[in-house]
């Protein structure tokens, strides 16, 4: 039974999807986004997703405001070689796709225009793009392309009456809170036009040579597989024709998984892709795990079996145990001296004020599990209890 789902599964609506893993990601203080949420599942649709508490209009401004787009997966400004190759590699799959040069394309989440500069330097006369960063969009502009400033999701309205042979979304859709208005695209194509959507793909995601939990981030809230995009386009009344593996190749040499779907309204219907990405996803998330275990040192090593008291319930100990790294089985309690957390409680365990706890728990060990100056703990427990002999730990990260 899942306690107060704040997203159900955007692509069905099912509201009891599989709960995968509680990520932690604490947001500097002017973020609109959460410290975090819950990795949700949808098995019929093969689909995990942020089960996120923040509003399609908090994400908005995050992107209008916070992001600085030109991200590795954008569709970018072409800065370096790397971006470059990607983006022609891009231009190749869609040009295959194009009935000719005069052919009207709309690249959504355009950000500074690369790929339409790269379609224009090929000949290519129709092609525009909308992106919510007036940044962006001044960058784009700069470059002479035609690129409006706008949500992903004012699309249907902004160029209705408009028909294009190609609407691109690249490494936009895994973004987007809110997918009720996607199939709405479909009343924006040409009668063969096509809807091609690249996504990262869940079935390469690795730990290594990447940290834990790199592929969950605050802004990557989808993580799509073919069947979930099958289901998008089925909803649109478009029909996928293939879905090509597009892994990228970054400036640092490694390779980001990604592939694509590709859309149009009377495509031979492929056969429904077999579900893929779950069981990736959870292996993906074990190793996550494990790896962050290792990467975790508690100094000197916890005692014996003595049970734990937590100093400390704050962004850190989040994270920590979004990473499995604090042994919860043995915790008695949480120690915070902020009053509006105690008397809470925090991964299943009461947090008390530090005093009470280490009274009540004459024998158990501290871990102190805080981010800036944890060693003045230690001479704060020693006013708390003078002369009182304590086992103290402390969790660190290795630099
Ligand atoms: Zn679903």
């Amino acid at each position: 039974m899942l306690d107060a789902l704040q997203r159900p599964c955007p692509l069905c609506g099912n509201t009891e999807p599989e709960v995968l893993a509680q990520l932690s990601l604490p947001q500097p203080s002017h973020s609109p986004l959460p410290s975090g949420y819950r990795l949700v599942a949808c098995a019929a649709c093969d689909f995990a997703y942020a089960d996120t508490p923040a509003s399609q209009a908090e994400y908005d401004r995050y992107y209008q405001q916070l992001a600085k787009y030109g991200g590795p997966t954008g569709t970018g400004a072409g800065h370096d070689a790397a971006d470059m190759r990607r983006l022609e590699q891009l231009a190749d799959r869609l040009e295959a796709e194009l009935p000719g040069k005069d052919a009207a394309i709309l690249d959504i989440g355009c950000g500074a225009g690369g790929l339409l500069q790269v379609l224009t330097a090929r000949g290519y006369t129709q092609a525009e793009g909308l992106d919510p960063d007036p940044a962006a969009v001044a960058a784009a502009r700069a470059h002479g392309l035609a690129v409006r400033a706008g949500l992903a999701s004012e699309s249907p309205a902004l160029y209705a009456g408009i028909r294009f042979d190609l609407i691109v979304l690249s490494h936009v859709a895994e973004h987007l809170r809110d997918l009720d208005w996607l199939p709405r695209l479909a009343g924006l194509l040409a009668p063969a036009g096509r809807l091609y959507i690249e996504v990262p793909d869940p079935r390469g995601y690795r730990c290594d040579p990447r940290p834990p939990y790199y592929y969950f981030d605050s802004e990557h809230i989808n993580h799509f597989s073919p069947r979930a995009l099958a289901r998008l386009f089925a909803t649109a009344g478009l029909a996928p024709e293939a879905f090509p593996d597009c892994t990228l190749s970054l400036s640092d040499g490694s390779t980001y998984p990604a592939f694509a779907g590709i859309a149009r309204a009377e495509a031979a219907p492929l056969p429904a892709p077999a579900p893929a990405v779950l069981p990736q996803l959870r292996s993906y998330l074990e190793a996550s795990a494990e790896r962050a275990r290792q990467a975790i040192l508690i100094q000197p090593p916890l005692d014996g079996d003595a049970p734990l008291l937590v100093w400390g319930a704050g962004s850190w100990a989040q994270r920590l145990l979004g990473q499995d790294a604090i042994p919860l089985a043995r915790v008695l309690a949480f120690l915070d001296g902020a009053p509006n957390k105690q008397g809470q409680t925090f991964a299943g365990k009461p947090v008390v004020a530090p005093a009470d706890g280490l009274c009540r728990h004459p024998k158990a060990q501290v871990l102190v599990c805080v981010a800036v100056n944890p060693h003045q703990i230690e001479a704060e427990i020693q006013r708390i209890e003078p002369g009182h002999p304590r086992s103290l730990h402390f969790i660190t990260e290795p630099t």
